[in-house]
Order: structure tokens, then sequence, then C-alpha cells
């Protein structure tokens, strides 16, 4: 049966509540995007899911991406030809079927400095990746001469000889995440930001494991009963598994640290994307109407997942590789936003160097009817649902029942939310202060159907001011609160 897919304060209440005194099948720790698409994953197969997560939906990992929709070109490279040709397949569906008004077509410009071995060498690369993808969505490669090259993007370095073009897909992550949580809500799915998992009780007479959550807003503890659990914790899966071992070294993590740039628009004269590999990582120039966003970095970080942070290092890095591309150096002062972020991977036998690290996930046994899931990239995590909730089954000893999540697409309904709540009371149509893009009734939707509960839920992640406007003021701020408590409170 299908349900309402609208978050709010009502159905985090009422997720809490519904499962109190019950025994429900499964529940998943972490509304990132493994978490929220094995809720849905979940739900859609007929399970009792809730899903809970410390702080915001996409609140993590995946709200701090390179929003990217991609094979990942690299991992050819590495021989990774399996996660790759997964990956092409994940990107079709997101086009066609499952999220084509949240996932675009986005062209990239690989330039070349050698004519021939370059062409040669990348070509053959491109190749090899538009027959993995056999897309019906995204053209194929090929190659532009310099003048070409330069008409499309006038700041690219003049030494260049030439380009190859080729597509990948662009995304907002948080955004997208908040969709898969949604979906999962409309397909029975219980919802609850906001919520942790802090103490296991152990498993009962009745075969139910029951753990402590606390509600992370209010400050109450719960007591949740259910069959199994999946801990869908990114980097904080070892403290998440210390739970129910008791030890943090159980489950291992590599936390890889990205780091990404904001630029005003008019800082970089180009009409698309550039991708150029670097000694450390690779090099993201992603246009938007608004913005550039410039990434990544990617550095083992050793210190607690909480307290990740862009460092001075970091953005020398990547200004220095943006100068090494561009006619003309982009000043410090330019970058009006940085944020970083941490991959989950898992780790493997090479060491030191995590850009090297495999991107597959791999899914660990913590405790009966405990499974972790950590690695992969944002743009399988269809798969690593599936496989995950397969686990679970065969962990339980059910019968598999296959995955419908192919064939599900992904909850539409923001531009006739917030047009509804502007029909309903127009003073909702006017602009927020310092954010004319922006109306109040995109706060109140936020809060009342994307399930944003804080100031930083608003700003950060559903609306994004500071990737989508040059300097956020607090008189923004202010007024994005002001609406944001009066949705939430006085309403
Ligand atoms: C810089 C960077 C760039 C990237 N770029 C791309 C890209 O372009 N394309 C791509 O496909 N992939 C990309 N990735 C990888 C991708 O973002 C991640 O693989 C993916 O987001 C991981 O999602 P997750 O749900 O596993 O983890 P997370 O999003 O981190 O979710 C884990 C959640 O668990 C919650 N949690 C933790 N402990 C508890 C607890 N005790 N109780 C309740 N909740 C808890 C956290 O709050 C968090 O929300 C990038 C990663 C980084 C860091």
């Amino acid at each position: 049966m299908m349900m309402t897919s609208a978050l709010g304060p009502a159905s985090r209440a009422a997720a809490l509540s519904r499962v109190d005194g019950r025994i429900i099948d499964l529940l998943v720790v972490g509304a990132g995007a493994t978490g929220s698409g094995t809720a849905l994953d979940a739900a859609a197969r007929g399970l009792e899911v809730l899903v809970i997560d410390k702080g915001d939906l996409a609140g993590g990992t995946s709200s701090r991406s390179s929003q990217l929709v991609h094979g990942g070109l690299r991992y050819l490279q590495h021989g990774d030809i399996g996660l790759v040709r997964e990956s092409l397949r994940e990107r079709e569906l997101l086009l066609t079927r499952l999220a084509p008004h949240l996932v675009r077509p986005l062209p990239f410009l690989l330039p070349l400095r050698r004519p021939v071995i370059d062409r040669a060498y990348l070509g053959a690369g491109l190749t090899l990746y538009d027959v993995l993808a056999r897309s019906q969505a995204l053209p194929r490669h090929r190659y532009l001469g310099r003048r070409s090259a330069l008409a499309r993007f006038p700041d690219l370095t003049p030494s260049v000889v030439g380009a190859l073009e080729f597509y990948d897909a662009k995304m907002d992550d948080a955004r997208l995440g908040v969709a898969i949580a949604r979906t999962a809500a409309q397909h029975g799915a219980h919802v609850a930001p906001h919520v942790a998992l802090v103490r296991d009780l152990g498993v009962g007479m009745d075969g139910a494991r029951r753990v402590v959550v606390r509600d992370e807003l209010s400050g109450e503890e719960h007591t949740v009963a259910t069959r199994s659990i999946a801990l869908c914790t990114g980097v904080w899966t070892p403290q998440a598994a210390a739970v129910f071992t008791g030890a943090d070294e159980q489950v291992d993590v590599v936390q890889s640290k990205g780091v990404h740039l904001r630029l005003p628009r008019s800082a970089i004269d180009g009409h698309t994307a550039l991708i150029v590999p670097t000694e450390r990582s690779v090099l993201f120039v992603i246009p938007e109407r608004d913005h550039w966003l410039i990434g990544t970095t990617d550095t083992e970080w050793l210190e607690p997942p909480d307290e990740v942070r862009p460092e001075e290092d970091d953005v020398d890095f990547l200004l220095g590789e943006l100068a090494g591309i561009l006619a003309r150096p982009v000043a410090r002062e330019e970058v009006t936003w940085t944020y970083a972020g941490l991959r989950p991977l898992a780790p493997s036998s090479v060491e030191g160097d995590t850009a090297k690290l495999t991107r597959e996930h791999r899914i660990v046994r913590v405790a009966p009817g405990v499974l972790s899931i950590v690695g992969g990239k944002w743009t399988t995590y269809r798969v690593m649902a599936s496989d995950l909730v397969d686990e679970l089954l065969r962990e339980g000893g059910h019968a598999l029942t296959p995955c419908g999540t192919a064939h599900l697409p992904l909850v539409a309904t923001h531009d006739e939310e917030v047009a509804a709540l502007i029909a309903e009371d127009p003073g909702l149509g006017e602009p927020l202060v310092g954010a004319p893009s922006f109306r109040r009734a995109d706060v109140v939707q936020a809060c009342l159907h994307e399930g944003a509960a804080t100031l930083d839920d608003v700003v950060l992640r559903r609306l994004r001011l500071p990737l989508h406007i040059d300097v956020v003021t607090d008189d923004t701020l202010a007024d994005v609160d002001a609406v944001r408590s009066w949705a939430l409170v006085d309403r």
C-alpha cells in the first residue's frame, strides 16, 4: 500500500510511536544514501522497517560528495571493470527511470597535453567507458581540436592541444538522499531523522533484539524491538558496531577525506565541466547556474569523523591544481565556501594511499542479526541496498524475495508542494531576505515534507544556501530561522 511521502515533525513522531511495543522486521541505522536506499529496498519487499539517523537525512558523507552519478573513469585505470560497469548501469537507471528530475547529463572535457599519446591512451579509456555504458541517454565521447575546446572553455590554459568530450551525470546529493528517504516512507518505512542508536539490550526469548535509541531533539529514549539491524553508518561504523561488540576494532573503515571549494560563477569563463587526473586524486571543475564546484582531495583522516574539516593545505592543493589547467589562476579570496567529507572505504591490502583503495562495498556480520555495510559509492547505493537486504533475509532464514527498486521512481513532488503552500498562503511566495531566488515556501516545504528540523538542515542541505549564493548573511539566516520556527512550532 502506498503511504504519504511527506516527512515532517508529525511523521517523525508517528515513526517512533508506531514501533513502540511491537517487533519490527528491520532497524536501519543511518539515513545516508546507503541507509535510505536499504530502507526503501526492504519496505518495497514488504518488510516493516524503521530507519533512524543521529542527524539529518543525508547529513553525513552523502551530502558532501562531488555530486556526480558516474561510472568512475579512473577506476578503469585500476582495472575495476566490474565496478565501472555496475556504476554505469546505475547511472543509466537514475537518468532515465528513477530520478530524471534530480539527475541530469553533464558534459566534461578531458584536456589533452600531448598530441598523440594522450589522445590514443585516454581515447582508448573513453571508448571502453562508452562500450561498458551502452547508454541510450548520453552521447558517446568525441575528440575536440584545440579551438573547439577553447570555445567550450575560454579560460582553459592555451597550452592544451585538444580535448576529449564525454558525458557523465550530476545530481544534488542532499536532495537525492531526501528523495530516497521519502520514497521509502511512501512504501511504508518509518523514517526518523535526529534519532541515534545508543545501546544494545540483547536478544530476548521472543528472538527479537532490543536496542535503545535516543531522540536527539527531545533527549527522550525509546526501546526498539527488531528481528534484524542494518548498520549503514558510513565512517561511524566502528562506533556503531561497538554498541553490539563492545570493541571499536571489529569493523574497520578507512576514512578518506575529500574537500571541495565553491567559486562564484563569474570566477571562471567556461561552459562545461572539466576532469583532470592529478597525482593525489582527480580534479573536477563543475559548473552550476550560480557557482563552480571544485574538488577533490583524497587523504586519510585519522581523527574522529565528526571533526572532519577542510584545511589550508587542501585549499592550496585544489587552487594549485586549478592553476595548472586554467589560463589565469583563481585567487584564494574568490573562494566563498569549502566543505569536507569522509569516504567510508573498505580496507584492503593497499596501504598508505586512499586514492587506490577499492570503492567496492563489503558486508560484515557484527552480531547475530546485525550486519554492517561499508565502501561503495553514492552512484551504487541501490546495488548496496539490494545486496544488504538479500544478506539480511539469508541471515534471518527467510525466503529471498527479489529486489524491486530498479522499477521504483523516486518521489518528484517538490515543486507541486511549494506551489500548494503558496496557493494556500500567498505570503509564503515572498523571497527570503538576501536570497531572492528562494521563497519562504521553500523553507516550509523543507520542514513539512522533507524532514528538515534544524537551521543547518534547511540552510546547508535543503536550500544549500552557501552553494547557491555568494554571501550568506546573518540577516538571511535569521529570516530562514524565523520561517523554520513558524513552520515547525507556531503554524
Ligand atoms: C569528497 C567525496 C566525494 C565523493 N564524490 C562522489 C561522487 O561524485 N559520486 C559518487 O558516486 N560517490 C561519491 N562519493 C562517495 C559517496 O558520497 C559515499 O560513498 C556515500 O555518500 C556513503 O553513503 P553512506 O550512506 O554509506 O554514508 P553516510 O552518508 O555517511 O551515512 C551514514 C549515516 O549514519 C549516521 N549515523 C552514524 N552513527 C549513527 C548512530 N549511532 N545512530 C544513528 N545514525 C548514525 C550518520 O549520521 C550518517 O548520516 C564521494 C565521497 C566523498 C567524501
